[in-house]
């Protein structure tokens, strides 16, 4: 009776290697084959690539062992064809992350392939799949393909002994594996839960924090913040630091009228619009990413300036999207109002220059009740992605002419860029202009910079950083950071002007996202929940 029991064991327990030994090499190296690499090289943990490659390795077993129990043969092939195809599409995002973008795969990254803003996949895919990754990946298929195909008309599996030397291996994996539990955290599991855990929240109102807000006593708030966001704007493109190229004419007569103050050294929290606003538009920051709570549950900007009751309006020229891909259309819908001014569809139709935020607003800024406190934020499409469709023809400025000490294949991306930055100021100082007559103080920052061809490493890269490397990635993180102040606001006060005079002249090492606090501050708060505010601020 035993014998049998012992008996039936060994023939479930062999059959992976019997009958199902090509399904499971196949399965094995496309689940292994990227996070064990990944440990290798960009972390340099051997050992942990090796105990990653061992769990996976029983975890192919396992889940071989099941699916050969599935009768009838048709049903069990189907499912094999649906879990290697399932597993190659994983494979080749994984690849894409880390020998491309430079990290593992994570619920941002599922976020971009479930659909992201429509433009950013878009500048992804046009922009950042190399021909040598997607030649390498082919490659790789290939390999895999003919291997099945020798499978199903040659006996590739093995043999009555090499099978039970086999399953002794396996074994021993067995044991590693439950001695080194922990490594589930890291393996597949946790590439597949990225999918399914990816959170998103039907509106920010439900997460609302209800902070507690106290007021200091010294400073009386203002009645109009308005903060502009724009889009991949390299501080290093900017003549307002010093780029050998006029790009802010427009700015830099503000600024020597007194009324625009530019600050220098300061980053955004990511190299990417998703994040960043994230980031800039709530409590929630970088330190923060490990914790268990997600972003949309720490309080937003929105809600902050809700509860110091500010009547809150957002402009988007950027596309909507959907809950799921868009945290902007999250921050905007919380807002009492909001305009969506670009069309729906891909990059093609999304063909609004920003002056529509001007015209868009217009109305409303003239009529703005002045007993009432107003937040309105501005989100441009600004210098995005394809840089020629961000300006109309008469902004066409800068010509290839002009970077001769540049190769010729940068030439254009770089007239173009430095033409969308042109246009930008244009617009920029077109939104202040709206406030001159008003007690408003304005804050013009970008989610983020833009490479721009300065990686000594990469040389033809021109879009988002990549976060694999800190060089590149602090290049695309250099932005520009300026605040308007009307005239009626620094008559009004002086105190909070004299200390943007001083961060103008006395730089200071920033991260926006903190901008909340910064905003804060400058309405007056002392404290949110109990965390003092003029630390985190830009101005302290
Ligand atoms: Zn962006």
């Amino acid at each position: 009776m035993l014998r049998n029991i012992i008996h039936q064991l060994g023939y479930y327990l062999l059959k992976p290697f019997r009958e199902h030994f090509i399904f499971m090499i196949v399965f094995f190296i496309l689940v292994t084959f990227l996070l064990p690499a990944y440990e290798i090289v960009y972390n340099q943990l051997y050992i942990n690539a090796i105990i990653l490659s061992i769990h996976c390795f029983v975890l192919s077993f396992i889940v071989t062992l099941v699916i050969g129990l599935i009768k009838p043969k048709i049903l069990r092939q189907i499912i094999q064809g649906f879990l290697l195809s399932a597993l190659g599409v994983l494979f080749a995002i994984s690849f894409y992350c880390i020998f491309v973008l430079g990290y593992l795969f994570d619920s941002d990254v599922a976020q971009l392939v479930l659909g992201t803003d429509i433009n950013e996949a878009k500048e992804f895919a046009s922009v950042m799949i190399p021909k040598w990754a997607i030649f390498t990946v082919s490659f790789f298929f290939l390999i895999l393909a003919v291997l099945w195909y020798l499978s199903t008309h040659y006996n590739l599996n093995l043999g009555k002994l090499p099978s039970k030397i086999a399953l002794g291996i396996t074994c021993l994996c067995i044991l590693v594996n439950i001695d080194c539990w922990t490594i589930w955290q890291d393996g597949p599991i946790n590439f597949i839960k990225q999918f399914f855990y990816y959170q998103v929240p039907d509106d920010l109102y439900s997460h609302y924090t209800h902070p507690n807000i106290t007021f200091s006593s010294e400073q009386q708030g203002v009645n109009n913040i308005i903060l502009i966001i724009g889009e991949s704007f390299a501080r290093s493109h900017s003549s307002l630091y010093g780029y050998d190229k006029m790009t802010n004419p427009y700015l830099e007569n503000l600024r020597d009228s007194s009324m625009l103050f530019v600050i220098d050294s300061i980053d955004s929290p990511a190299p990417s619009t998703a994040l960043s606003l994230k980031y800039m538009l709530s409590l929630y920051n970088r330190d923060d990413s490990i914790a268990n709570k997600q972003w949309f549950d720490f309080t937003s900007i929105i809600e902050l300036m809700q509860c110091c009751g500010y009547d809150c309006f957002w402009f988007g020229n950027q596309a909507k999207g959907s809950r799921h891909n868009s945290s902007s259309r999250l921050f905007a819908e919380a807002c009492q109002h909001q305009q969506f001014l670009q069309q729906e569809g891909g990059d093609k139709f999304n063909t609004n220059f920003d002056k529509i935020l001007v015209d868009s607003s217009f109305n409303y800024v003239s009529h703005l009740n002045p007993e009432q406190k107003h937040f309105i934020i501005y989100h441009m499409m600004g210098s995005h992605f394809d840089f020629c469709m961000r300006y109309p023809q008469e902004y066409s400025k800068f010509s290839e002419i002009e970077y001769a000490d540049s190769p010729q294949e940068h030439r254009s991306i770089l007239a173009s860029y430095d033409n969308s930055i042109l246009y930008n100021d244009y617009i920029v100082s077109l939104i202040m202009d709206l406030y001159k007559n008003k007690d408003a103080i304005i804050i013009y920052l970008p989610d983020h910079g833009q490479v721009m061809y300065r990686d000594p490493n990469e040389p033809d890269f021109f879009a988002h950083a990549s976060e694999k490397d800190p060089k590149q990635y602090a290049l695309g993180i250099e932005i520009p950071f300026l605040i308007y102040a009307s005239p009626l606001y620094q008559e009004r006060h002086p105190d909070v002007v004299e200390r943007i005079k001083y961060r103008q002249n006395h730089t200071k090492v920033w991260n926006s996202e903190n901008l909340p606090y910064l905003i804060m501050d400058l309405i007056g708060v002392k404290e949110v929940d109990g965390v003092a505010v003029k630390p985190k601020s830009l101005l302290n």
